[in-house]
């Protein structure tokens, strides 16, 4: 079960919300090598997306794992491996090829079951998503505990 609380308090230890504005810096799309798991209609949003067929998609994009279809990823160096997604744009920017129907997995990243489980936990995974860092001083990004609820409650299985 899913622990979103801090000790024993009623409230989520998110109860006043989060802050979260993506900087495009593109380290959730690359580290060592993982999983982004995604269903037949992600596939075909993403295939049509790209104006390619659906098995085309299957054979360029994606790789079998744990019995499932993942998305492929590329080495880019020793310790990071890429989704075969990602895209560098230039300045330091590195953005997601297929953004408007990016996998459920991807779209509500950092508001993830493992990051959410303990203010330690997202504080942790802040570590490498500056996003998720010092976001009130740049004046944007702030997530009220709705909306953190309803990217939480539309995570897949995927950890
Ligand atoms: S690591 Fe965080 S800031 Fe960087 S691209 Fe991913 S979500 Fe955006």
């Amino acid at each position: 079960m899913i622990t979103t609380k801090d000790n024993d308090t009623k409230e989520p230890w998110y109860g006043d919300g989060l802050s979260f504005s993506c900087t495009q810096c593109g380290n959730c799309c690359t580290g060592p090598s993982g999983y982004v798991w995604f269903d037949e209609d992600e596939a075909r949003a993403m295939a049509d997306y790209l104006k390619i067929d659906i098995a085309e998609f299957y054979s360029r994009y994606t790789a079998k794992a744990l019995g499932r279809r993942t998305l492929g990823e590329v080495r880019r160096d020793k310790k990071h491996y890429d989704c075969v997604f990602l895209v560098e744009t230039g300045a330091g920017k590195r953005v997601c090829g297929v953004y408007p129907v990016r996998p459920t997995q991807c779209r509500t990243w950092p508001f993830w079951p493992s990051n959410l489980k303990s203010r330690r936990a997202w504080e942790a995974a802040a570590v490498s998503c500056p996003g998720m860092r010092d976001p009130e001083a740049r004046g944007s990004g702030f997530v009220p505990i709705e909306e953190v609820r309803v990217r939480l409650e539309e995570n897949p299985d995927h950890l």
